[in-house]
């Protein structure tokens, strides 16, 4: 395989972070390397400084101030410590949940997220037992704090992430509110993805001698490659994915994510859709990646699924397409994907699927690469339909042409003479057999529309809002609550171990879990079998009571009443796929 030289030496998280625990749990969410905010940001703010970053979602902005801050927590000092302020309650969830999971191996470590349009008391406990961190929207850390229920003299770090959504949304009175009740001690980082004038007074206000970041993008043009990029919803992606490639006409893919977890998940799934598609990533050996890039060189394989780390260098004529299925991190990661495509002197194509909340990194990507990336619409379901009969139709004819059809033809027309049937009706039920277990044609219905809210806006992130599930609950189940979620740390498998080993319910009786923040939602028989409430009534996970109950819809965190789905029964969460009960195993390598 020719290499072409490799990306400028980047450090490792292991090389900025000197908590080996912080480093594991990278590992453990599978970030291969720091994207360049996180290089330029946890530096300085390690050292001290408070910082001005410039810098949008998609970039990992929420580990380069998530990371330092963890590293300098005290976790027997009970008291406040990060204060991190953001303009909405999805953002301020989601803020919480990357806490949590970088803190997985910080035992004892507490993030609570307060947010508007809540009850509070789910929050004023938290608070009373102690969080480390508060995560919370301008307007309700500021009930909290009037009511005394929080206290911000103590903290040593002030997050204001995206600041200049807080400040369109209003909020710039409760901003300098809240700073006011901070120390002047403390460091102070301030992330946002434009400067105005307004932003650039509050930081000289109230940052002292910061340490400006931002990611540089070396442009580098690829003109023989076809830009386009489409609009998806998070949880829609791999069916997008799934009808470009039916409809594509395509040889070599490589699709880009940006986890190892993430490599191994969607190459499964796509062989579920009946891809020839491996994972390639870090943890691979050398030999096992070349023997990928071999298969994809020789057409023994059509698909492959990397990270950027994992890509580095690869050049295979015969790839025809890049999908960045996942954002990557800044223009620079895009031309260098972009470019593992259009090689030899052939054209290629890149896809870029962008959610709803990623609007404005697209505009990034095409202001530095000085390139237009046109839009395109997902494939409807008639499109694909199209596609799937031409194929069959294909496949009759290139049977007629290259196979002995002789001894079958003898078959079926001895069986239409016996019997009466009409040939045609004896082709179409052979048909029905070959397709068996799999529905020919999809329905128009199942076809992904985004909202105009979706398609107009710049960036929003209540687009991300989880939202009604694709199908419905089943016939028979419904969907239960349970008090517990991603801050108890609770696994799909510890709460069919909990709800078996305790309930009684076997594991016919599980239909998909989805784990949020602070609670699940478990499909499950309705009526669940007498006695099983009762028996559940005291048990715990994690040290907590589970409090099972029926959901009763759309509340508190503004989740939706049910887990999720993306095609296939797939169950998806706003950061990746989640296992679902019925999901199979990743596999590993
Ligand atoms: P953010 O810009 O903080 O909203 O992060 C965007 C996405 O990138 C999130 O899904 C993160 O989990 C993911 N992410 C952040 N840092 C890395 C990294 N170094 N490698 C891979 N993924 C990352």
């Amino acid at each position: 395989m020719t290499e072409s030289a490799p990306l400028d030496a980047q450090p490792s998280f292991a090389d900025l972070l000197d908590d080996e625990r912080l480093v594991r749990a990278l590992a453990d969410v599978g970030y291969e390397s720091p994207s360049p905010i996180q290089a330029e940001a946890i530096p300085p703010l390690l050292a001290g400084h408070d910082i001005i970053g410039m810098a949008q979602t998609g970039t990992g902005k929420t580990a380069a101030f998530a990371l330092p801050i963890l590293s300098g927590i005290d976790v027997t000092n009970p008291h406040t410590q990060a204060m991190v302020l953001a303009p909405t309650r999805e953002l301020a969830l989601q803020v919480a949940e990357a806490f949590a999971s970088y803190a997985k191996h910080l035992p004892g470590l507490n993030v609570v997220p307060v947010y508007g349009g809540a009850g509070y008391t789910e929050q004023l406990a938290a608070l009373r037992k102690g969080a480390h961190v508060v995560v919370g929207t301008p307007g309700r850390v500021i009930d909290h704090l009037e009511r005394g229920r929080l206290d911000l003299t103590t903290i040593s770090y002030l997050v204001l992430d995206e600041a200049d959504e807080m400040l369109k949304m209003g909020f710039a009175d409760d901003v300098e509110r809240i700073l006011r009740d901070t120390p002047t001690t403390k460091q102070v980082a301030l992330f946002s993805a434009t400067m105005p004038s307004t932003i650039r007074r509050l930081a000289s206000q109230y940052l002292t001698d910061p340490v400006e970041v931002k990611v540089h993008a070396k442009t580098v043009t690829a003109k023989n490659v076809r830009q386009r990029w489409l609009l998806v919803p998070h949880f829609r992606k791999l069916d997008a994915l799934a009808r470009f490639l039916e409809v594509e006409p395509h040889e070599g893919v490589i699709v880009f994510v940006r986890t190892k977890q993430v490599t191994e998940e969607l190459a499964e799934q796509l062989r579920a859709y009946g891809h020839t598609a491996q994972a390639i990533n870090g943890d691979l050996v050398q030999a096992q990646r070349e023997r990928a890039v071999n298969a994809l060189k020789n057409g023994s394989l059509d698909i492959l699924v990397a990270t950027d780390v994992a890509a580095r260098g690869l050049d295979v004529d015969r790839v025809s397409h890049v999908v960045n299925y996942d954002i990557p991190h800044d223009p620079e990661a895009y031309v260098h994907r972009i470019g593992r495509t259009g090689r030899a002197g052939r054209s290629g194509d890149a896809v870029l699927f962008v959610t709803p909340r990623e609007r404005r990194l697209l505009g990034v990507i095409e202001r530095t690469t000085g390139q237009p990336v046109t839009p395109m619409d997902i494939p409807t379901a008639e499109q694909v339909n199209a596609r799937r009969v031409e194929q069959f139709e294909e496949a009759i004819t290139d049977a007629l042409a290259t196979k002995d059809v002789h001894m079958f033809r003898g078959l079926v027309s001895k069986y239409a003479e016996s019997t009466g049937v009409d040939p045609i009706d004896v082709a179409a039920a052979l048909a029905v057999r070959a397709h068996e277990g799999r529905s020919f044609l999809l329905e128009a219905k199942d076809d992904i529309v985004l909202s105009e809210r979706d398609r107009g806006r710049d960036r929003a992130d209540r687009s991300e809002r989880p939202e009604r599930p694709q199908r419905p609950t089943p016939d028979g189940m419904a969907v239960y609550r349970l008090a517990v979620g991603k801050r108890q740390r609770v696994t799909p498998k510890s709460i069919m171990g909990a709800l078996a080993n305790e309930g009684g319910l076997g594991r016919a009786d599980f239909g998909n879990i989805s784990i949020r923040f602070d609670h699940s939602l478990v499909e499950l028989p309705d009526p669940l079998p007498s006695g099983t409430e009762s028996k559940l009534s005291r048990t715990r996970i994690g040290g907590e009571l589970i409090q099972l109950e029926r959901d009763r819809g759309a509340r508190r965190s503004g989740s939706s009443s049910a887990p999720r789905h993306a095609g296939g029964g797939r169950s998806w969460d706003n950061k990746g796929p989640v296992r679902s009960a019925r999901t199979p195993r990743r596999r590993k390598g």
